[in-house]
């Protein structure tokens, strides 16, 4: 049992928030812990099922006496909660962030953040396609990396911290600069789900395969393939939107691997074909 902060503030009550929340209980890594969260219903299903030692009903009376406030909204509205909250936040607090995206993150939120107050960005690497406040689990994040993207010129001792807070949480952590978080993310997150979203939708649009038969044979490879495109569309549309530079590289990259393999199939280069599945089963088979 670990305290690390005595008052937590968690904005949005979703997935990530509500996994912090069982994580931290189960652990002891926080004292108090308010939430809160946007719309009504998902507040009163945070009051039933016990989700935060307080619900509150505005982001201002959450974060008053908070050490740590985390901002646990999609990516597209974080500008707009750290506009919120910002009167309200105690002097030597720590603000960070769950978001998948830390550029345009950082260039929302930063500016926003008040003299005296530290603004840590961190991303916990762990989720499901799940969503919501009934979504939430204590071991969402046992061994999983969490990367803390520290601010050029940031207080050394409240990152540190907040590294110690995500250690205590099961993660282990990882420091990562700002626009290479946003590169690596894009190739192991962010593309696999707009890929995904795209299998289902090809799937969708071929009306010689019925949708009685992708579910009925799913298992082939679809089944696993497509998992993530149940996620959330707000946070996806939101990930696209605020890491086009990065995304749209690795996409390009994407099509390019894509149409070589085309190309390989329509002229029966089989020899092609081999070489390349040898080569990424080997990379893939050294991921556990
Ligand atoms: P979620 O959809 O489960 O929850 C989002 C929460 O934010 C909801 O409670 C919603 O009501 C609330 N919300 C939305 N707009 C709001 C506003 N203006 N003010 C206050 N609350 C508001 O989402 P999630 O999966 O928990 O994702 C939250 C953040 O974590 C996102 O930024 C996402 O990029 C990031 N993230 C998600 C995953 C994942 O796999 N789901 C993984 C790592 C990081």
């Amino acid at each position: 049992m670990t305290q690390i902060y005595p008052k937590v503030a968690l904005i949005g009550l979703g997935l990530i928030a509500s996994s912090m929340f069982w994580a931290m209980k189960r652990r002891g890594v926080a004292g108090h812990v308010s939430g809160y969260a946007r719309s009504q219903e998902t507040r009163d299903t945070a009051r039933r099922i016990g989700l935060c030692d307080t619900v509150c009903d505005s982001a201002a009376e959450a974060v008053t006496e908070a050490d740590l406030i985390v901002l646990a909204v999609p990516v597209g509205v974080m500008g707009k909660v750290a506009a919120q909250i910002a009167p309200y936040l105690k002097p030597g607090a720590t603000v960070t962030d769950v978001g998948s995206v830390k550029a345009s993150v950082v260039g929302m939120v930063a500016p926003l953040i008040p003299e005296g107050v530290h603004f840590v960005p961190a991303h916990p690497m762990a989720g499901t396609e799940h969503s919501g406040p009934e979504s939430g689990f204590a071991t969402l994040f046992d061994n999983r990396w969490c990367l803390i993207v520290p601010q050029d010129g940031g207080d050394e001792a409240a990152v540190e911290r907040l590294e110690s807070f995500w250690q205590a949480l099961g993660s282990n952590t990882e420091r990562m600069e700002l626009e290479h978080h946003d590169l690596v993310c894009a190739v192991v997150s962010h593309i696999p789900h707009l890929i995904a979203y795209t299998m289902v939708g090809v799937a969708d649009d071929l009306r010689r395969v019925s949708d009685q038969e992708v579910i009925k044979f799913s298992a082939a490879g679809f089944r696993d393939f497509t998992r993530i495109a149940a996620s959330d569309p707000t946070m996806w549309r939101d990930v696209f939107l605020t890491n086009k530079d990065a995304t749209l590289e690795i996409l390009g990259r994407f099509t390019e691997e894509l149409f070589a393999l085309q190309r390989a199939i329509r002229t029966g280069d089989g020899e092609q074909l081999f070489d390349y599945f040898t080569r990424t089963r080997a990379i893939r088979r050294g991921i556990i």
